[in-house]
């Protein structure tokens, strides 16, 4: 009995639960659907917060760098060919109309986990009308070259828009200092270089300390001594290069380049060196000379003295006319050879000017230096001027002349 009243009692309850009251289950149901209503209009508002998933990478250092939208790529401009507009507009120095716009890159790129590469320059405008100047040209142009040059110390007088033979010397002179190709014409690399602040002046040419000039028209005197001697023998080990007469001497530069040149062949496996001759006094010269004159006389009794010594100069140079008497001039051989043709010569003559030498006497330049050819006649000048020299195929006349060091 007890148990089935608490069974009924059980039943009871169930019976007067609240849910089974159908007012309060259609107040209940009504009040479900709000609080449904609700949390989904809350939901909404909160989303961008709650989920991240596909938003904007948060600002956490070690996460993929948002990536720029790939801009879209320039439209080509074509410049119309302005034969006579002043350079610095097409350099950008001058009409600022002449430079295309960079067009602002549209975001229209949908952005995507995968880094894409951010262009790191804005693409320069690069003009391409483009005519390049040489002699006989006239005009604006001109003007404005011919006033960088008078800037730059390679011109003088005004600049009067005439391309004449002046202004093509002080091109190459220009292109020359510069590095360049020295042909006289200003091309789009010269004038680019012109324009610039990298354009080195007039006054960066190499110093005349190493580009002495003696030839026959240019004779040092009796007392000419050049400085800084050494022996040869105390700077290139034995090793390296035999000296063919003890004690000979030669700049120390000069001897020091020469050292580093022979060691750089024999690691290319090029060795077995000597260096026959060197500084030469003015009287060893003129012993030379003196020397030679008897041995024309001796095979040749019936020439006059003139005659010996007119042979004599085809080879040996007068007193005073030797650039041997400077110390910075090396007649590099092999022991019992005959120089030309051996692969110490071709060596040499292909990388010399790398260590600041140039051969001296070439075959097609006899005209000019007075000399015949002598392939095993060095002379250092320095590694800019060797390299200019050697660009240029221009001996060591043309290259002073070129570079307006004889004034
Ligand atoms: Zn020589």
């Amino acid at each position: 009995m007890n148990h089935n009243h608490r069974r009924n009692a059980y039943a009871y309850r169930r019976r007067k639960s609240p849910l089974l009251n159908p007012v309060l289950r259609v107040l209940l149901a009504a009040l479900a659907l709000v609080l449904i209503v609700l949390l989904c209009i809350g939901m909404t508002s909160l989303m961008p917060e709650v989920a991240p998933l596909d938003a904007s990478p948060s600002p956490d250092p070690n996460a993929t760098p948002t990536p720029e939208p790939t801009p879209t790529p320039e439209p080509t401009i074509t410049p119309t060919p302005a034969i006579y507009a002043p350079f610095g507009a097409q350099y950008g120095h001058g009409d600022s109309s002449l430079i295309p716009e960079t067009p602002t890159p549209e975001p229209t790129a949908i952005p995507t986990p995968s880094p894409i590469p951010s262009p790191t320059q804005v693409p320069t405008a690069t003009p391409i009308g483009y005519t390049a100047l040489k002699k006989g040209a006239k005009g604006p142009s001109i003007v404005k070259m011919q006033e960088s040059l008078i800037a730059l110390g390679y011109l003088d007088g005004s600049a009067d828009g005439d391309f004449g033979s002046g202004t093509q010397q002080a091109v190459i002179q220009f292109q020359a200092v510069n590095g360049l190709s020295a042909d006289g014409i200003a091309g789009k690399q010269t004038l680019t270089l012109l324009f610039s602040d990298e354009a080195l002046p007039a006054s960066a040419a190499p110093e005349m300390d190493y580009l002495v000039l003696v030839n026959r028209e240019n004779k040092l005197d009796k007392g000419y001594a050049p400085s800084d001697l050494v022996k040869i023998a105390d700077v290139i080990p034995s090793s390296v290069l035999k000296v063919k007469y003890k004690g000979t001497k030669a700049n120390r530069t000069a001897t020091e380049a020469l050292g580093r040149m022979l060691e750089a062949a024999i690691a290319d496996g090029v060795s077995n060196w000597q260096v026959s001759s060197a500084y030469r006094k003015y009287s060893d010269q003129q012993a030379l000379v003196d020397q030679s004159v008897a041995k024309y006389k001796k095979n040749n009794p019936d020439w006059s003295r003139e005659r010996c010594l007119s042979a004599t100069y085809q080879t040996v140079a007068p007193a005073g006319t030797s650039e041997h008497m400077t110390g910075l001039a090396f007649d590099i051989t092999v022991p019992g050879v005959s120089f030309t043709g051996t692969e110490q010569q071709k060596w040499l003559h292909k990388h010399c000017s790398q260590y600041g030498f140039i051969v001296r006497f070439t075959k097609d330049k006899e005209k000019i230096t007075g000399f015949l050819a002598e392939s095993w006649h060095f002379r250092y000048v320095g590694v800019e001027a060797a390299q200019v020299m050697t660009a240029n195929n221009w001996c060591l006349e043309e290259y002073i002349e070129k570079m307006g060091l004889n004034h």
